[in-house]
């Protein structure tokens, strides 16, 4: 499988992430960042009653459709055939790039502007098209921020969030021509408002990604704030949207309550600036409108997901980066450090099933388990007990792989051995009770560097008493 440029192998992870948390400037951007979404959040969910109702729902619909899958891809395909639009399957991101470059090549198109996309950044569409001589052109402004500067996004829905105003207006001053170096925000954004309107009118191709697509119309829905995705899916003469299989939602009238949760989970929004529906090209009588809308579905290791019925949830995900908002971990380290397209706690657990467990078994240990995750998932996965099943599946026993690609790779033989003598003592009451006094008794032997753990944290040292013994003593009192 060809990896995106700009993945790097999670084998670094360790060394990104403590980079990451030693960098003072990025630690305050994002701390800053997160508290901001955090309160947007909260403040669009003043009553727990219907926030928790209104993540019940979110949840059904998508398991619903989840569980509906195949059958759903299909009245979807024939819905939207018989609207017009023509449809895709690609298994792996080259087969994607493939489609997308073949359709380029029919109309011969030079140009392409694209709204965001995430799966658009997982199978490295802007590499393949700039390796074919294609431009392809991020019109999102975060996103065009990150392309400009040659990095990916650091957030699935705010891509340059970790870039300062400084840093930007430096960026727009160098890269851009003619442009002076300025901190005012809103000339930032006429700046980029500006080079961006040229390109709309040039561009061949408008590539755009898909919130939902509703299987009972065949429409494609698809949310934004700047009207860049809106201009993507008019103005050029071909659409061409990308989508893995998993965002089929079964009726169009699900779609007004999972957008009630997108947005102000995402941002803290009431309501997302544009919404927009497409269920085909320009009709003879519409006066806008591309001559040909494409789909093209991915799976990309999707299915693998869908086939175990703990790991599927994973896919009920809708993209709101609540999880990554609400992470103590992303919000020290940020996005980049993961390596990965999708990061923070729904990348740990959705990136084991495109790139391998192998590849990616480190990032399912950066995680507390705090379950904060949890907790503001719209959709309710629950993300810790599936990154609970990863660290599982990347040690597990090869004769026992799971379903999981690489399953097992990460095992360790003095990992495995520490988790079986913990579970002995464990599951041992009167052994448990003998280390345990063993462990307070011999408190001072305890090595004060533990490694890593101590590279940054106060070493675990057991405690003088232990609680058996600190209740036993309150009885006595
Ligand atoms: S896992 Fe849940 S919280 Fe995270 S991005 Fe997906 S839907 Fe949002």
């Amino acid at each position: 499988m060809s990896q995106p440029m700009h993945y790097q192998p999670t084998t670094g992870f360790a060394e990104r992430a403590r980079a990451a948390a030693g960098d003072p400037a990025l630690r305050r951007g994002f701390r800053g960042a997160m508290d901001f979404l955090q309160a947007k959040r909260l403040a669009q969910f003043p009553d727990a009653g219907d926030l928790s109702a209104l993540r019940d729902l979110g949840a059904a619909i998508r398991r619903h459709a989840l569980e509906n899958l195949p059958q759903l891809l299909e009245q979807l395909e024939a819905k939207l055939v018989a609207n017009g639009v023509q449809v895709h399957w690609a298994e792996t991101p080259a087969q994607a790039n493939a489609i997308v470059l073949a359709i380029a090549h029919r109309i011969d198109a030079k140009r392409m502007v694209k709204g965001k996309s995430m799966v658009s950044e997982e199978v490295g569409l802007n590499h393949a098209m700039e390796a074919a001589g294609i431009e392809a052109m991020e019109t999102d402004m975060g996103e065009y921020i990150v392309q400009l500067a040659g990095e990916g996004p650091s957030h699935i829905i705010m891509p340059a969030i970790h870039k300062t105003r400084q840093q930007i207006a430096e960026l727009f001053a160098a890269k851009l021509p003619g442009v002076a170096y300025t901190e005012n925000v809103d000339e930032l954004i006429k700046i980029g408002r500006e080079v961006l309107r040229r390109k709309f009118a040039a561009a061949d191709i408008g590539l755009s990604g898909v919130n939902f697509a509703a299987a009972d119309s065949g429409t494609l829905c698809l949310v934004e704030n700047e009207g860049n995705g809106r201009m993507c899916t008019t103005v050029p003469r071909a659409h061409i949207a990308i989508t893995g299989i998993e965002k089929v939602i079964a009726r169009l009238d699900h779609v007004p309550l999972l957008n009630t949760l997108l947005p102000r989970s995402a941002t803290g929004q009431a309501v997302e600036t544009y919404q927009n529906f497409i269920s085909g090209p320009r009709k003879a009588d519409e006066l806008d409108g591309p001559d040909e809308v494409h789909l093209i579905l991915l799976d990309n290791g999707r299915s693998q997901a869908h086939a175990d019925l703990q790991l599927r949830a994973t896919l009920q995900c809708i993209r709101c980066g609540a999880c990554m908002n609400h992470c103590p971990v992303y919000a020290r380290i940020g996005g980049h450090a993961y390596g990965t397209t999708y990061p923070g706690p729904i990348g740990a657990i959705i990136s084991p099933h495109l790139l391998g467990i192998g590849a990616t078994a480190a990032l399912a240990t950066a995680s507390t388990l705090c379950g904060a995750c949890n907790e503001v998932c719209p959709v309710r996965i629950p993300i810790t007990e599936i990154l609970i099943r990863l660290r599982n599946e990347a040690q597990a026993r090869p004769a026992a792989a799971g379903p999981l690609r690489g399953a097992g790779e990460a095992r360790s033989a003095l990992v495995s051995a520490i988790f079986r003598a913990w579970a002995a003592v464990y599951s041992h009451p009167a052994l448990y009770r003998l280390v345990t006094w063993a462990m307070s008794r011999g408190r001072v032997l305890t090595p004060r560097a533990q490694g890593a753990w101590t590279g940054i944290r106060t070493p675990l040292i057991p405690a003088k008493k232990r609680l058996r013994d600190l209740l036993a003593q309150r009885r006595r009192q």
